[in-house]
């Protein structure tokens, strides 16, 4: 922390706005100082040369662009990038970029660890400590962005960003949906919503505000078709079962034209990944415009579980692709640098708060 600056980075278009509204400026300096953040990569404010002297002047005593830092920077052999970020106090979260053909996706981290708790994800085993704020949710943005170069000659490599790193993303919600609609902002990264994507394991109440605030793409963590085997996988059901997740989801794509919820499904051997699942899957998803990621588990220190077999999993896939589903399994990428799904881990000083009454109290602060 630098004093008591406004961090302009993590402002949106109309916070912008009114900041220089209220130092009796024109609203188009928002425009421009956008622009030199997010199109030229610029934190030095000196170097804003369409902005006067003496206004350079005034918001470098009050203000400055400070992304957090990223202290390390290890590359996977499959060509997937990890980065460790820290922000203040020892806390870290970390952010991966996974390439793939004629894509880039950014999978982003929305708080220092995660209360929810589930039984398979190595983030879980770390604790909560808190949210992260605008910057540094568009930050790990930002970063990445540039470290890949920016795209300047319109060779962008960034081109997708799901929220699915470290964190319950809804739990977050309006620093989360502040960071999205600034990035799909056009003076900031221009994703457009199909290539904005939030992973929720599924907090009810949020899925009905998110759509009324947020036209983001949304994937679901389901991992189970009924409640009791999800209530074990993931706590969050106790407090949200199935049925009234579900509903949630309908109802956040209902009337939006071509748009499907992503489900995803880790495989677990002999837990969840039977013939009898797939064909309960098949049935409770029926009538939902659906996809479903089935996401092969990614071990970690102390798992307590074993990946499916090849074999396994795509017996699974055939019969949900029977039952008339588009079914996908995720490619594991990045686990020789422990970037793949679920074994995000940061540091995360001062564990606290875990489990369904975390999640509540978190839900009566927002
Ligand atoms: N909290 C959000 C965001 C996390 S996204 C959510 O639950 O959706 C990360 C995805 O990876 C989730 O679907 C999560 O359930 C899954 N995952 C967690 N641990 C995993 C593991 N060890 N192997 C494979 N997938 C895992």
């Amino acid at each position: 922390m630098t004093g008591n600056k406004v961090n302009l980075l993590g402002l949106d278009r109309n916070e912008l706005e009114a900041f220089f509204a209220s130092l009796g400026e024109k609203r188009f300096r928002a425009e421009q100082v956008m622009k030199w953040i997010y199109h030229e990569g610029v934190t030095d404010i000196d170097a804003m040369t369409n902005l006067s002297k003496s206004l350079r002047e005034q918001l470098c005593s009050m203000a400055e662009i400070r992304p957090p830092d990223v202290v390390l920077d290890q590359g996977s052999q499959d060509g997937s990038r990890k980065w460790l970020i820290r922000l203040d106090n020892g806390n870290c979260v970390e952010t991966v970029f996974i390439p793939d053909e004629g894509r880039g996706t950014l999978c982003v981290s929305s708080q220092i660890g995660c209360p929810l708790d589930c039984s398979f994800c190595a983030t879980a085993q770390q604790g909560f400590n808190r949210n992260l704020n605008v910057a540094e949710i568009i930050g790990q943005v930002w970063q990445a962005h540039w470290l890949l170069g920016g795209g300047r000659n319109g060779d962008r490599l960034l081109t997708n960003v799901v929220l699915m790193g470290m964190g319950e993303p809804l739990l977050n919600f309006n620093n989360v949906v502040r960071a999205t609609n600034l990035m799909q902002d056009d003076l900031a990264f221009g994703l457009s919503k199909r290539r904005v994507t939030l992973s929720t394991a599924g907090v009810v109440p949020a899925l009905y505000r998110l759509r009324e605030v947020s036209d983001v793409s949304l994937a679901v963590s389901l991992h189970a078709p009924n409640d009791e085997l999800r209530n074990e996988l993931v706590p969050l059901n106790r407090k949200y079962p199935i049925a009234q997740m579900l509903e949630a989801c309908r109802h956040y794509i209902a009337g939006k034209l071509q748009r499907s919820i992503t489900w995803e499904y880790v495989m677990l051997d002999g837990v969840n990944d039977s013939v009898a699942h797939a064909l309960a899957l098949v049935k409770l998803l029926k009538g939902i415009p659906s996809k479903v990621n089935l996401i092969p588990f990614n071990p970690f220190p102390n798992a307590t579980y074993r990946r499916s077999s090849p074999a396994t999993i795509d017996r699974f896939r055939n019969v949900l692709l029977a039952g008339g589903m588009t079914t996908i399994t995720r490619k594991t990428r990045g686990d020789d640098i422990n970037a793949a799904c679920g074994q995000l881990a940061g540091q995360v000083q001062n564990r606290r708060r875990r489990g369904p009454r975390a999640v509540q109290s978190m839900e009566q602060v927002r």
